[in-house]
């Protein structure tokens, strides 16, 4: 991470960073209007930027990417969420089930996420997505910035970057946001069933692809390219 960041991490209080994510959000509504699209994984930080983002703009848009590994509580609290939003789009991978993540954990989240976060942007015609990244969240999430040009006519707006996981929680219990009841049983961060374990590390990814050489990692949305003709960040 660098200094700079870390810095602003470490000395902005929860109200600065409350206001600083919210400006960022209006700057790129304003800019770009409905093509400004919030991208739901349905976990707390996820729902602080889409509460954040609704008390905003109320009919913003957004998409939530599912497969069929999903815990029930995920897809009952996604049922809820969609019936309460219904400007919030699901987006699942057309194709049979078949369990790939015994072989092959790349290809299964390429097939059941990459590829589906593709065609939500495609079909939505995304031109900035919002996102609920961290930087503190884990050793693959330092190096972010707050809004990064990675895609061709797609920028990328990571408007809590900097909060603290305390900060998430603050957030949640100051504005009501409803968190998915996997928290309460000592889930820190929430995927599918077969690669999300209880840890009692103190990196709250560790529990993502336990025991694989991905522990920790990425399902690769926020590491390849979603448009054709993309360029590097
Ligand atoms: S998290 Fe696991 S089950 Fe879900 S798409 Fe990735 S490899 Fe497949």
């Amino acid at each position: 991470m660098s200094e700079n960041m870390q810095e602003l991490v470490d000395t902005l209080h929860f109200g600065e960073k409350v206001e600083r994510a919210e400006k960022l959000l209006k700057e790129y509504f304003d800019k770009y209007g409905d093509q400004a699209v919030v991208a739901n994984s349905l976990g707390k930080d996820s729902m602080v930027v889409w509460d954040m983002a609704v008390r905003i703009r109320p009919n913003v848009r957004g998409f939530i990417v599912t497969t069929p590994f999903k815990p029930k509580e995920t897809k009952e609290y996604m049922n809820r969420l969609v019936a309460k939003y219904p400007s919030l789009k699901v987006y699942e991978a057309d194709r049979p089930l078949e369990k790939i993540y015994e072989t092959d954990v790349d290809k299964c989240c390429d097939i059941y996420k990459v590829e589906p976060v593709k065609q939500a942007v495609r079909e939505m015609d995304v031109k900035a997505w919002i996102t609920g990244l961290r930087c503190t969240e884990g050793r693959t999430r330092t190096d972010y910035k707050e809004v990064e040009h990675r895609d061709k006519d797609l920028v990328k707006v990571n408007p809590i970057l900097l909060f603290k996981e305390r900060e998430i929680w603050q957030y949640m219990a100051v504005y009501g946001v409803e968190a998915n009841s996997l928290y309460r049983i000592g889930y820190r961060s929430l995927g599918c069933t077969p690669c999300t374990a209880i840890t009692a590390s103190d990196d709250e990814r560790d529990g993502r692809w336990a025991g694989t050489s991905k522990c920790g990692g990425e399902c690769g949305i926020h590491t390849r390219p979603l448009k054709e003709d993309a360029v590097a960040s």
